[in-house]
């Protein structure tokens, strides 16, 4: 059985005959299914049709092959997550712990224009939905206000930049989230 998730890159020699991959120019990529996942060629359109071969490919498309970007141009550090591209991350993970960066995250966003509040229900226990919409893109973001303790806001804040300035992973911050929680809990 191949495994049903898996990402494989691109190579950049032809898997038949071994030569470069020229920039630009067609490519047939293929995924050979194995006994434990897939292997993936990449070669030039006339190197596969020629080349003899007694199995059926799992899956193959043509494509056109580009060339790495120069070495300079991969010095550059990896392109940080924008705050609006961590909120559709976070919303996305759907993780309870993370509540609190949640929603500072959506208020900073708000603060600076890039959000707009549309919309806020109290609910029984007193925490707020509240609605808001990308002013660009015309996306809604449902969040939970959870009534954070001013205390507490200091803290949350310093979790959002710290994920925004890539000192601290989403794991990290849920961790450090799920034990404060689990302190306030044991402190009321
Ligand atoms: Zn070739």
């Amino acid at each position: 059985m191949a495994q049903e998730w898996n990402i494989k890159s691109r190579g950049h020699v032809c898997t038949v005959c071994g030569k470069p991959l020229v920039d630009k120019s067609p490519v047939v990529s293929v995924l050979k299914e194995l006994p434990d996942g897939y292997e993936r060629w990449d070669c030039h359109p006339e190197c596969w049709k020629s080349a003899p071969r007694n199995w059926e490919p799992f899956s193959s498309w043509e494509g056109v092959y580009l060339a790495p970007p120069p070495p300079d141009a991969k010095k550059e550090p990896l392109k940080k997550e924008t705050a609006d591209e961590l909120l559709r991350h976070l919303i996305a993970l759907e993780d309870p712990a993370m509540k609190n960066v949640v929603y500072v995250l959506a208020v900073m966003l708000e603060r600076s224009k890039i959000l707009v509040e549309r919309d806020a229900r109290e609910q029984a226990d007193h925490t707020i939905i509240r609605v808001y919409e990308h002013r660009r893109t015309g996306e809604s973001f449902v969040v939970l206000d959870p009534r954070l303790r001013l205390e507490n806001l200091a803290e949350v804040q310093q979790q959002v930049v710290a994920l925004l300035s890539g000192t601290k992973t989403l794991g990290e911050v849920s961790a450090a989230e799920e034990r404060n929680e689990t302190k306030q809990g044991s402190d009321q």
